[in-house]
């Protein structure tokens, strides 16, 4: 589950680290309201007027932008709420913005200039480890840096058995370039940052730009985390931080339904059994010309109920010219999944407009393979994977 800004940066000062302050507000007055709040509390002037959305790259697009007293706080905030946001990050009409974080200014001139730094905390799948990535050159696109200066991002691999250790965040103060006042804050930033990832139960944080202010402290300007869903249950207070708004609707459809479903962009709509099987099915799919047009597993019980929902979600989508069911029976018996998918197309009517093909194996798939082609629908029936892949090649040409 990904947060809002606003929301990720109170999980992070719940734990202890360092974050540019602010208040989320809706309307122009309650930014101006917000803005007062802040300058009686840290004492600043300025302000920063943040779009609340799920998308990074907000600043380029014109979400981010800095108000010197409350009447810019009160037109750019009327600007901002309400906007649809495009960023290099969204589709191209952009994310409607419901919401900004009014924050205090933390770029205030001083002894030293303000810097900016990256760094995200995530799963090094490859090591079983959780890692740090880092770099001194924050605040920019990191994917350039990444092609560009490759050198220039570092990784500190965390053992979760022991959690950071001291030397770890002062090897990671030290590379990026800190001395004195600032690289302490720094090495207690990256210690409560790590705290604040395992305890949150967290798959992602990453913090771009992290800043050294002028007088050497350390502070969250940006916040993206992303929340294991699968550990929200640990976590019930969280779940209010979920944002439907966010979301794609037919994917929040499906999770309501139980089922996994991502949404892509191409022509052929798929239904199978298990996350490994849909792979190769999308595979499949490319192989025979054409493009997934979602990722859907029904899972292990693939009944006529669930069988009609993912129907449903997949017709909802005006791209697709052709659906291919790929089920394995294994748990599930075949003829009970083609027994569900004939009566689904029945309750369905005329909604199915597409050709279908479904290819059923494991249990009973020879009594599956009759049902399907006695039942006088417009479905025909594969048994081999490469049958499979013909018939979604002829149909789509
Ligand atoms: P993103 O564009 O979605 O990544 O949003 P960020 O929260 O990272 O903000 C974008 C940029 O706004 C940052 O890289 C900063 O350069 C700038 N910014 C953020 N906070 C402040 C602030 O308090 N003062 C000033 N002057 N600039 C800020
Ligand atoms: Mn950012």
């Amino acid at each position: 589950m990904n947060l809002h800004e606003y929301q990720g940066k109170e999980i992070l000062s719940s734990f202890g680290v360092g974050i540019q302050r602010g208040i989320v507000a809706t309307t122009p007055e309650e930014a101006v309201e917000a803005a007062k709040k802040l300058t009686e509390e840290t004492g600043t002037g300025w302000h920063v007027i943040k779009a609340q959305v799920h998308a990074g790259g907000r600043g380029k697009g014109g979400g981010v932008k800095l108000a010197k007293n409350l009447k810019e706080v009160s037109e750019i905030a009327d600007q901002i709420i309400g906007m649809n946001l495009v960023t290099p990050q969204t589709s191209a009409e952009g994310k409607k913005v419901h919401q900004v974080l009014v924050a205090e200014d933390v770029y205030y001139p001083g002894d030293s200039e303000p810097e900016e730094y990256y760094m995200s905390v995530l799963l090094d799948r490859a090591n079983g480890t959780n890692m740090i990535m880092y770099s001194p050159e924050g605040g920019m696109d990191i994917e350039a840096v990444a092609e560009k200066t490759p050198d220039r991002i570092f990784t500190e691999s965390i053992d979760p058995a022991t959690g950071i250790l001291p030397f770890q965040a002062r090897k990671i103060a030290f590379n990026l370039g800190l001395s004195g006042k600032a690289f302490k804050e720094m090495s207690k930033f990256v210690t409560a940052l790590y705290t604040a990832y395992l305890k949150s139960d967290s798959s992602l944080f990453e913090i771009n730009p992290v800043l050294k202010t002028s007088d050497d402290n350390i502070l969250a300007v940006d916040a993206k985390v992303t929340l294991d869903d699968s550990a929200l249950f640990r976590h019930k207070d969280y779940a209010a931080l979920r944002d439907v708004r966010e979301e794609d609707p037919t994917e929040v459809e499906a999770k309501e339904a139980g089922l996994s479903y991502v949404n892509l962009d191409g022509n052929v709509g798929c239904m199978v059994n298990g996350a490994g099987l849909a792979m190769a099915t999308m595979d499949l799919i490319k192989q025979a010309g054409g493009e997934p047009a979602n990722f859907l597993d029904v899972g292990g019980t693939a009944d006529a109920k669930r069988v009609e929902e993912a129907f449903r979600l997949i017709l909802q989508d005006e791209k697709v010219e052709a659906i291919l069911i790929n089920i394995f029976g294994g748990i599930v018996r075949c003829d009970r999944v083609a027994a569900g998918v004939v009566e689904a197309y029945k309750n369905m009517g005329d909604m199915i407009k597409v050709p279908i093909i479904v290819r059923l194996q494991g249990t009973n798939a020879d009594i599956a393979k009759e049902l399907i082609d006695n039942s006088g629908l417009n479905v025909e029936s594969a048994v081999l994977f490469q049958e499979a892949a013909d018939k979604v090649h002829e149909v789509l040409n």
